[in-house]
């Protein structure tokens, strides 16, 4: 089923791209298997999916220690920073650094093991009651401030979470403004900030995200059916 299901999204997207003059390359279909069992992982690699996306430090580690063949586990969650030692070197991009505090204690951690970490920053777009993610207006200043003081972090881009909508066009505004700030950030050419990762759209709105310029998608329901937290 859940193969049926990745066929299916992927085959949307490459009709959304096709529809507003993307390159299909361009665009990632993040698996988002929080809460899921390893099972449907190795189903989906089975047809070559080599992107999961965990909300949870010590789901991913599990996950990633466990699964038959190495794949690329995305760190899509909050992240406190007494996970921030499990979550370096095992999440191969952390989508959620929303603080200059955050951002220092994987510079900590990445010096420690002499890596590069890869991270996008959270933005609170849409502004809503949700605790985490920056407001845009903050945004360029912290990016600026890590590219100044964390050698071991490469900026690749941005990330929102958009309100659940009845209708995705009502989030068209929110994935525009993301890809905006992004554009404005890049224009400064700070080093090690790129800025070419656009981490927008879910399985409501994924498509509206593609047409304002989405890189990654995250999807987890229209793939993995919904998921039950009471288990
Ligand atoms: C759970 C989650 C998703 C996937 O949401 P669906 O609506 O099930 O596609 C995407 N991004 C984040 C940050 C999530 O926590």
């Amino acid at each position: 089923m859940v193969i049926e299901n990745y066929k299916k999204i992927r085959e949307a997207i490459d009709e959304v791209c096709a529809g507003c003059g993307r390159d299909k390359n361009d665009v990632l279909l993040l698996a988002v298997s929080k809460t899921k069992p390893l099972s449907d992982i190795e189903e989906l690699i089975t047809i070559g999916v080599k992107d999961f996306g965990e909300n949870k430090v010590q789901e991913l580690v599990k996950k990633k220690e466990e699964v038959s063949t190495p794949v690329n586990f995305h760190l899509i969650g909050h992240l406190q920073t007494n996970k921030v030692k499990q979550a370096v070197g095992n999440a191969c991009l952390i989508h959620s650094v929303d603080s200059f505090h955050l951002a220092e204690k994987i510079e900590q951690e990445a010096a420690k093991k002499d890596i590069t970490v890869d991270i996008l920053i959270e933005v609170n777009v849409a502004d809503e009651e949700s605790k985490f993610g920056l407001m845009v207006e903050d945004t360029p200043a912290l990016v600026e401030q890590i590219a100044e003081n964390c050698p071991h972090i490469r900026i690749k881009g941005l990330m929102t979470i958009a309100p659940f909508v009845e209708d995705p066009e009502e989030n068209r505004p929110v994935f525009r403004t993301l890809r905006q700030l992004a554009l404005d950030i890049k224009s400064k050419k700070l080093d090690n900030v790129t800025m070419g990762v656009l981490s927008m759209g879910m399985t409501n709105d994924y498509k509206v995200a593609i047409e304002e310029g989405a890189t990654i998608v995250r999807v987890g329901t229209a793939i993995f059916g919904e998921r039950n937290y009471n288990i």
